[in-house]
């Protein structure tokens, strides 16, 4: 307590310089009678507002365009995670720097919503060359099960509420589904020839299986030049295997993700150039591991479909 107390002092000094502009952290200190919640990412933090509503004061660790693989802790995080009472992150290897793995493992409520995932349902997990594929957000229907562990936290946090996180989470439960197979028979509309995605790194595998497959092995419809995280080193078969799958498929457009860097698709579009194979980057990014522009998780979901549906209808 007296620790909690000493850094909800520090936090008020150091915001003291940017009162005239409330920031989102200040907020979330200003309101005390409310449960403090801290998410790793957008994706999590959107779901956990609309299950908490106004019983809670949620705040996301990483903003903007921030790489969640690799991030590491920058000045003031340690004190959000310190006076954070719950604390959910997406687990499966995602959150993979090691100053805030540690702060994780630390932390007395520290839910990791993708391990509950692949606890419940482990078969519904992939794997990609011996590694956890942390992208499971990308399938709506899977992300829907998170719900069930952050209603848990909340009503152990804060029971007297239990019932309202309750109702709360089945309505936004229903919400995502109704999303999900709405998105799905949207894609399915799209010829299945026209059904070949390749993106910056490896983060569509659960995407594409639930809303790209349809028969055939789904595995064959993704291809990307960047592992599972992306970090830009590029050998020459990464680009001869995108390059292939680009011939093979007949793929004209190639999508570049809001929080990548471009370098890896313009390295493929040159090759491609010299060896006269037409292909063109999308204008539009997709989101992969962070919410871009959208407000919402459901808006993220909806924002990349309607990429895929326009490019490929083109
Ligand atoms: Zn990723």
């Amino acid at each position: 307590m007296r620790y909690r107390v000493l850094v909800c002092l520090f936090l008020l000094f150091a915001c003291v310089g940017c009162q005239n502009s409330p920031s989102k952290l200040d907020e979330w200190m200003r309101l005390s009678s409310k449960i403090k919640v801290l998410s790793t990412t957008s994706m999590i933090d959107d779901i956990v507002s609309q299950i908490g509503r106004e019983k809670i004061a949620h705040l996301a660790l990483i903003e903007g365009a921030m790489d969640p693989h690799s991030y590491e802790l920058v000045k003031g995080d340690s004190e959000k995670l310190s006076y954070a009472q719950v604390i959910f992150y997406s687990g499966l290897g995602l959150e993979h720097g090691a100053s805030l793995r540690h702060q994780l493992k630390e932390h007395p409520k520290a839910i990791a919503v993708g391990d509950q995932i692949r606890e419940k349902n482990p078969g519904a997990i992939l794997m990609d060359r011996g590694q956890i594929d942390p992208h499971v957000w990308l399938d709506i229907s899977l992300w829907a099960e998170i719900i069930d562990p952050i209603v848990q936290a909340l009503s152990e946090v804060d029971p007297q509420n239990a019932d309202y996180y309750q109702t709360n989470g089945q309505e936004v439960r229903e919400n995502l589904l109704k999303l999900d197979r709405a998105l799905s028979e949207k894609l399915q509309t799209i010829p299945s020839e026209k059904r070949y995605l390749v993106t910056s790194h490896d983060a569509f595998n659960y995407f594409t299986r639930r809303y790209l497959h349809e028969g055939a092995d789904w595995k064959d419809r993704f291809c990307a030049p960047e592992g599972l995280a992306p970090d830009g080193q590029l050998s020459c078969q990464d680009i001869q295997k995108v390059i292939n799958y680009l011939r093979d498929h007949q793929v004209s457009v190639i999508f570049p993700e809001s929080n990548v860097s471009k370098d890896s698709l313009k390295k493929i579009l040159s090759v491609c150039k010299e060896k006269g194979i037409k292909v063109q980057i999308a204008k539009e990014a997709l989101d992969s591991d962070t919410l871009g522009t959208s407000s919402t998780y459901q808006s993220m979901m909806e924002h990349n479909v309607n990429i895929l549906y326009e490019a490929w209808n083109e």
